[in-house]
């Protein structure tokens, strides 16, 4: 017999998945509003201009190919901390923070992980809801995945006192991964009120404050309001982790280009962090590619193809803020009884709408409409031609 016969076939990605069935899909009206890739207002994928005058410079060099570091590129590392931290971060000018190369967020979140479990972290906490690949990450990398409460359904916002009640609730020393900026899939971030409480429970029980930052610039259009947190964090005093995906801000998506950071207490312990970090790189990929992260150095070593980035980061921000007032507008305009402020209120790459399962299902099933079960449409995918289109389908779901 075979020597897979025995394989069963697994489930489509929740996420991913998406993508086949609407290939599969050959109506003319399907909508594809699942996976969080930006499209501009015609649909198509965007390469950001100052992306690809630095691809053309790149190749103009005539670069080889060689391997990189294990924690990849020294230049590229340094660039992307000070993108997070801040260029006048204490911490960073004390040489106190270990920073890795990773391929993009989600490699980042595994790295850490495994070293999290390998030190001894049994659980790591996630809000409830998040991002669904943080589950099967942090269960592979070998941490039991534990939820705090973060969202009311009922009122569409911030589940805040029992946010904090849940920290305090939480064994000393535990690991608490938050969203720094655009909460994924919710679109709903504590104000800075809140992030300073959540800072203050957090020193009061030794908690670990582990940011995903998968959104800086594409939230706000402003990167350094998006590090808001993170940076706040680290001025309160925490010796946060940290993990940046350059996938949405630069629209690099498959290059996958990310960086892992840990700040430590001084920079002999910020070293041997580090060679832990890259003890778990390399049995696991040896070494980060390459081509990304020049683009991304290119870009940030440079002031002009700095503000040029800020521009073109900007734009994609508010062409997603308009569809979701247009969105709301439509909803409005066609009657709905339900009340649709959540939409314009939240930030960042979703509308988390509030659409049952059921409700999602007929989308698809009727009107041709992707989007995850818990009701999470990707406003990067909504333009001005299907607009009108996906509120109607909306409206005759809920309605
Ligand atoms: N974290 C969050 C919250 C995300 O939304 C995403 C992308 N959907 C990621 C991490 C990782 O994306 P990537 O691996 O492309 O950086």
């Amino acid at each position: 017999t075979s020597h897979w016969a025995h394989f069963n076939m697994a489930p489509p990605d929740p996420i991913i998945g998406l993508n086949e069935a609407y290939n599969k899909d050959d109506s003319p009206d399907k909508v594809n509003v699942g996976v969080g890739a930006y499209r501009c207002d015609q649909g198509a994928p965007y390469v950001l201009p100052v992306v690809r005058e630095a691809e053309k410079a790149i190749i103009a060099e005539g670069m080889d190919h060689e391997y990189s570091g294990i924690a990849g590129d020294p230049d590229f590392v340094n660039l992307a901390l000070k993108f997070v931290y801040g260029d006048d971060c204490a911490a960073l000018r004390e040489k106190r923070v270990a920073g890795v190369q990773t391929l993009s967020g989600t490699g980042g979140l595994r790295v850490f992980g495994e070293t999290l479990a390998t030190f001894g972290h049994k659980h790591i906490y996630v809000p409830n809801p998040t991002w669904g690949n943080h589950i099967p990450i942090f269960t592979n990398a070998g941490l039991e995945v534990r939820k705090y409460r973060y969202y009311d359904n009922d009122t569409c916002s911030l589940d805040f006192s029992n946010l904090i009640d849940d920290m305090r609730a939480m064994p000393e020393g535990s690991c608490i991964l938050l969203h720094a900026c655009a909460h994924n899939p919710t679109g709903m971030d504590p104000t800075v009120d809140q992030w300073k409480d959540i800072s203050d429970v957090a020193l009061e029980r030794n908690l670990l404050p582990f940011f995903d930052s998968a959104y800086q610039g594409f939230a706000s259009g402003d990167a350094r309001k998006d590090a808001a947190a993170v940076r706040m964090f680290v001025e309160e005093g925490h010796n946060i982790a940290v993990v940046q995906s350059f996938s949405k801000n630069f629209g690099l998506y498959g290059q996958r280009v990310g960086a892992l950071s840990v700040v430590a207490a001084e920079p002999d312990e910020a070293s041997r962090v580090l060679s832990q970090l890259k003890v778990h790189i390399r049995p696991s990929y040896s070494n980060p590619p390459r081509h990304g992260a020049r683009i991304v150095t290119k870009i940030l070593a440079d002031p002009e193809k700095t503000n040029d980035f800020v521009d073109q980061c900007m734009g994609m921000a508010k062409r997603i803020d308009g569809m979701r007032y247009e969105l709301r507008q439509a909803l409005e305009g066609l009657g709905s009884s339900r009340s649709w402020d959540h939409v314009t209120s939240q930030i960042g790459m979703f509308a988390y709408s509030g659409l049952t399962k059921d409700q999602v299902v007929a989308l698809r099933e009727k009107h041709h409409i992707y989007c995850t079960l818990d009701g999470r449409i990707s406003m990067a995918g909504v333009t001005s031609n299907n607009v009108e289109y996906i509120a109607r389908a909306i409206h005759d779901v809920t309605g």
